[in-house]
């Protein structure tokens, strides 16, 4: 990419009222089929032209065509039973009913490329697009068939890289997987995680960046961060072992966290994309504040390495708020190019 800190939202935005009920997570739909269709898909493009509006480099399609992150992708897969569920751990932190592996998993058709081919068409700028990563996705399932998370996920890992290389042949310039359970399960990570995630970018030629996180700003979340104490030091286990990967780019929370910015440091010679905007927060930052936080990183990555973002998604907030934040994201990380350019 040729722009100095180039910009971009981690993964979602919030939906227009008309599309689902605003500020909610899994929030049914209210249109259905194929005025369903249509207004995913004019959302899509609005929250593109949103996200340029704003200032942003990269575009993302903003989640606006799933209802969930992780859910999604698994509806368009067969050996998965939705009807059949199980109540389950998330990540550790707060019980879930979800779903059952109840034989091979397949993808049975394509899940994004259809919606990241209408938005190649409706922009120039670099697009990123997200999809869950592989132990996140066995995180939010109940197992019935493998009897190993492992083998699930490079079941998984496999599929993940189909869609991928699809998303890659539609026009997509950044793939990013969602390992938010890359932040709780070590021992999986050093085991296999890291080499499983490697599986899901075997052969792309798009950028790979690997989103860890402490999730979005609901009440599980903020209770656990509330129990972490006041240095998060939980990326020391799995930055090292990025670093060592084929992954380009590390996604990590900054602004308002507990998180030690020179954890940083562990990722030097890989790219980071920087979350300098609080997703749990409805104050908007201002430019300097942004800037700030830019600033502090540059201690522990070269600017070239730099990218600006958010801390995670946005779907939770109102989209004044999410428009803010990103126009606050641009302008923040303007000031600070203008810094770096007068040396
Ligand atoms: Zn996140």
């Amino acid at each position: 990419m040729s722009t100095l800190l180039p910009t971009s939202i981690v993964g979602s935005l919030p939906k227009p009222s008309w599309l689902s009920e605003p500020e909610t997570l899994w929030s049914p739909w209210r249109l259905e089929g194929a005025e369903l269709d249509e207004g995913r898909r004019d959302a899509l493009h609005l929250a593109a032209a949103e996200q340029a509006v704003a200032g942003l480099e990269v575009i993302s399609d903003g989640e606006q065509t799933r209802q969930h992150f992780v859910t999604t992708f698994i509806e368009h897969l067969s050996g998965v039973d939705f009807a059949r569920r199980e109540t389950v751990r998330i990540r550790d932190r707060y019980d879930a009913s979800v779903p059952t592996v109840v034989g091979p998993v397949r993808r049975e058709r394509p899940v994004f490329v259809d919606d990241a081919a209408s938005l190649r068409t409706r922009t120039d700028k670099p697009l990123k697009w997200a999809l869950p990563g592989p132990m996140t996705m066995i995180d939010t399932l109940y197992d019935a068939h493998y009897g190993s998370r492992e083998e699930l996920a490079r079941e998984f890992a496999a599929l993940l890289n189909q869609e991928a290389r699809e998303l890659e042949a539609a026009g997509v310039d950044i793939i990013q997987f969602d390992e938010p359970a890359f932040n709780v399960f070590f021992y999986d990570v050093r085991d296999w995680g890291v080499e499983v995630l490697e599986r899901a970018a075997e052969g792309l030629r798009a950028e790979t960046v690997v989103h860890i996180c402490y999730g979005y700003g609901i009440k599980a979340n903020n209770d656990w961060k509330a129990s972490l104490g006041t240095q998060w030091r939980q990326y020391e286990e799995t930055f090292p072992l990025l670093r060592d990967s084929v992954i380009d780019t590390v996604s990590l929370e900054s602004r308002g966290s507990h998180v030690p910015m020179e954890l940083v440091e562990l990722l030097r010679g890989k790219k980071v994309m920087l979350g300098a905007i609080d997703v749990a927060d409805p104050q908007v930052e201002t430019p300097e504040e942004v800037a700030d936080t830019l600033r502090r990183a540059l201690a522990f990555v070269e600017p070239e390495n730099l990218c600006p973002s958010t801390n995670c998604g946005m779907a939770p907030l109102s989209r004044t708020v999410a428009q803010g934040k990103m126009r606050a994201l641009a302008a923040g990380t303007a000031l600070l190019r203008a810094e770096l350019a007068r040396g």
